[in-house]
């Protein structure tokens, strides 16, 4: 499997801001944020794209939602609300192949997006 620039970063090869880790799940922030927070959260497991997790990686892809909506809460933005997006391959805009959420929040996000 392709070794992308999360990958690295998981494994410290790269600096990142990190702002969440647990045994099985990431989070830093985008290097070119599109609102005032925008944090990628990724599996450590290698997942390209969506497309390409399996039926055991339910509860994976369930942590790293169940750890949006955590980060969200204790960094007090919950309540006004914001987005978790997943890009999936080429039409969805994905450039990393290595599945992540970004979590944008901080100002009113328009709908639908471009
Ligand atoms: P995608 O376009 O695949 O959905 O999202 C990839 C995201 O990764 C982009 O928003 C891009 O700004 C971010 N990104 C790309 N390279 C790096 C990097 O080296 N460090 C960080 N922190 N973010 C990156």
């Amino acid at each position: 499997m392709a070794d992308t620039i999360f990958d690295k970063i998981i494994r410290r090869e790269i600096p990142a801001d990190i702002v969440y880790e647990d045994d099985e799940v990431l989070a830093f922030r985008d290097l070119n944020p599109q609102a005032p927070v925008h944090v990628l959260f990724i599996p450590k497991k290698a997942i390209p794209t969506l497309d390409d997790a399996k039926p055991e990686d339910a509860a994976l892809l369930g942590r790293l939602l169940l750890a949006i909506a955590e980060y969200a809460r204790r960094e007090g933005f919950a309540e006004q609300g914001y987005r978790a997006v997943s890009n999936c391959r080429e039409y969805g805009g994905q450039t990393v192949y290595h599945l992540h959420v970004h979590l944008l929040a901080g100002r009113h996000l328009k709908w639908p997006p471009g």
